[in-house]
């Protein structure tokens, strides 16, 4: 038999001489990539097989083994697909096809780690064989060529490799590695069964793998062992739940996919399968979960939906797939587009990445949406008198919105500043509790339905706790006027309402910033009452605001007290005194402006200040207890004590 030697392209000397000065932290990925490309070569076989049926010959099965021969530590892996003719395989693993190669292999610096990188995103393919083989020999026949056509290919790797014809009985390729005497560990039946259902369980062709058996050692005091037993089975599912048709897969089947992808043992709380097509073609199968895991709130949690190129799986956390405030996502997206050695930095750039999660993003919100839908039946007739029936499916989804918002409601919030393009359906899907009631059910469109008449504006409220919210002096007035307002005590409300300026058209504006403008919700006599008391007080809010001048920024007369003699509010614009209490004690610097001192006209106290010889202490004592009505703290409450018992004696 003739030897033919040839050199390897030179991006391919340069690819493989940075292969073998370890390329990659964890070598296993070898696996990944012979087996992916034996699962094309059937893919290819398939295809051209719808042409032409002889192709398949005497072989009809489309499938992929692994084999190991421990004593010679070689690791073989054999697929019936389409095989390569020898001149296919001087071309196919002698050069590179790719476009764009040579500019590519001209930006490698030399510097082993940065380069390291941009090869990954490059990705190395048949090549990464040489992470753990210092010897590579791959026979293949073309499916349709003689057995005599057959080629062997063998390269160590460096400069060139040798091809010779051979005799080769079976169609496809077997591709045999020569171990590095330190990558020993995958002649292990038990580590490559655990590396196929780590990475190719869901390759939809069978891989199979001979069965071993314990056999005792031949005679007295000798060890025992696994041999072959020359029986073959497969090894991964070889079938991806995902890839099945909808109307095929139960669900329970779905919820045991789920459990097994997010190692969560509750049911989802529910699920949106769809193959997409057009722009971006991939299919999406995403769960929502019914609890949310422990470390939901560390910052750099990564996500839960796994990223699959053609059913290979490819990585598990891809951030770039959906938005952080969509973290509490799992499943699977499947991309039929992606170069299968697509990077985390390539994700980050790649326009189908920007369609499929859009896509995804969209998918998500509308699951939502339709739990927040069947959140509640009310029984009996709808707003047209029709009598409304509820399916049984439907009855299904009752009470989960409510769950999923108690687990991920923050979470979720966190979309208004992350998300701008869907503001507007995040915050449909935002509830809140209220003045008319302390759960958490209050959706911004269902305050909207019911606003006064004259009511411009959606008002809320931040605090520490529900209770503090509950009985803040700042809602006095609001509660006389029958007018709800929303209580926010999730920390991230602060924040994440910087965001949201108003909602469908109405702003919302906290009830302790800025001046109070009921607008319409005044009638004209209280208006003009509280003119001329802003007129008949001048002189007594000058004198405040000289004796706080340390503490209070302004000192003005509000129509927002009822019951409560004063209040604190935080200029238009600035932080509000929660977030500022909040940060603080988080340790972080919070500028310093002071607040308005907002004094109620009508309150007995206030009245009683003009001409008090106790004046000034009245005057700190009023501040003071307006901060502790907040839930403040007093800079020096030794001091309030002291004015406090001064007066009392
Ligand atoms: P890629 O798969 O990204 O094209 P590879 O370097 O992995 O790059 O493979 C190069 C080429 O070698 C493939 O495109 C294919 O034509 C051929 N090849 C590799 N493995 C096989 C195989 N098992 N059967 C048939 N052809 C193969």
């Amino acid at each position: 038999m003739s030897q033919h030697t040839h050199s390897f392209q030179a991006e391919v000397a340069q690819l493989l001489h940075l292969v073998t000065h370890s390329l990659y932290s964890n070598p296993e990925i070898f696996l990944r990539e012979l087996v992916s490309n034996a699962s094309d070569a059937c893919d290819k076989l398939r295809f051209a097989a719808l042409g032409d049926a002889s192709l398949y010959g005497d072989q009809p099965d489309l499938e992929v083994r692994l084999s190991f021969d421990a004593a010679a530590k070689t690791l073989t892996i054999t697929d019936t697909g389409i095989g390569m003719s020898e001149q296919e395989a001087i071309d196919h693993l002698g050069t590179i096809a790719k476009s764009g190669t040579k500019a590519f292999m001209e930006q490698l610096s030399g510097d082993q780690k940065s380069d390291a990188q941009l090869i990954g995103q490059f990705g190395v393919g048949f090549y990464s064989g040489f992470i753990v083989a210092d010897r590579i020999t791959v026979e293949s026949r073309r499916a349709g060529l003689p057995q005599t056509e057959g080629v062997r290919w063998t390269s160590t790797g460096t400069g060139d490799f040798v091809t010779e014809t051979i005799t080769r009985p079976a169609r496809g390729t077997s591709v045999t590695l020569h171990l590095r005497e330190d990558q020993q560990e995958f002649l292990n039946a038990w580590k490559l069964k655990s590396l196929v259902s780590k990475y190719s369980d869901h390759i939809s062709l069978p891989i199979l793998m001979e069965k071993e058996e314990w056999k005792e050692g031949e005679n007295e005091g000798e060890p025992g062992g696994m041999v072959k037993t020359g029986e073959w089975e497969t090894v991964n599912k070889a079938s991806a739940l995902w890839t099945r048709a909808k109307k095929d897969i139960s669900a329970e089947q779905y919820r045991e996919f789920y459990k097994s992808i997010s190692h969560d043992h509750e049911d989802p709380l529910a699920w949106a399968h769809n193959r997409v097509e057009g722009n971006s073609e991939y299919t999406q199968l995403l769960y929502i979960p019914a609890k949310a895991p422990f470390d939901l709130y560390t910052r750099d949690k990564h996500a839960g939906v796994k990223l699959y190129v053609k059913r290979v799986f490819i990585m598990d956390d891809a951030e770039a797939l959906l938005p952080q405030y969509l973290r509490f996502v799992k499943g699977v997206i499947d991309s039929a587009d992606l170069p299968l050695n697509v990077s985390r930095e390539l994700l980050q750039e790649s326009r189908d990445v920007r369609l499929i999660r859009d896509g995804s993003v969209k998918r998500v919100l509308s699951m939502l949406e339709d739990l927040a839908k069947h959140d509640k039946h009310e029984a009996g007739t709808d707003a047209d008198g029709v009598t409304d029936v509820v399916s049984e499916e439907d009855k299904a989804k009752e009470g989960k919105y409510t769950r999923f918002y108690a687990e991920f409601g923050p979470v979720l919030k966190e979309g208004l500043g992350e998300d701008f393009a869907n503001r507007e359906r995040i915050a449909k899907l935002l509830r809140f509790a209220s003045t008319i009631g302390d759960a958490p059910t209050v959706g911004l469109a269902d305050y909207k339905a019911r606003m006064k008449e004259g009511q411009e504006a959606i008002y809320y409220i931040t605090a520490d706790t529900l209770a503090a919210a509950k009985n803040s002096p700042q809602l006095e007035v609001f509660k006389k006027k029958g007018i709800e307002v929303l209580l926010m005590t999730d920390r991230v409300d602060e924040w994440a309402l910087n965001y949201l300026h108003d909602f469908d058209g109405t702003p919302l504006q906290s009830v302790a910033k800025g001046a109070v403008d009921l607008g319409k919700l005044q009638d004209e006599e209280e208006k003009k009452a509280a003119e001329e008391a802003a007129e008949a007080f001048k002189p007594l809010l000058a004198k405040l605001k000289e004796a706080l001048k340390d503490k209070a920024e302004d000192v003005r007369v509000t129509a927002r007290l009822v019951d409560s003699p004063a209040c604190l509010v935080v200029q238009d614009g600035d932080m509000s005194s929660q977030l500022a209490r909040m940060l603080k004690q988080a340790g972080q610097e919070v500028p310093g402006s002071k607040p308005v001192l907002e004094v109620n006209p009508d309150h007995a106290l206030v009245r009683k200040l003009d001409g008090s010889v106790h004046f000034h202490d009245l005057a700190h004592i009023l501040f003071d207890q307006a901060l502790l009505a907040e839930g403040g703290h007093l800079e020096d409450p030794a001091a309030y004590v002291k004015r406090v018992n001064a007066l009392l004696v």
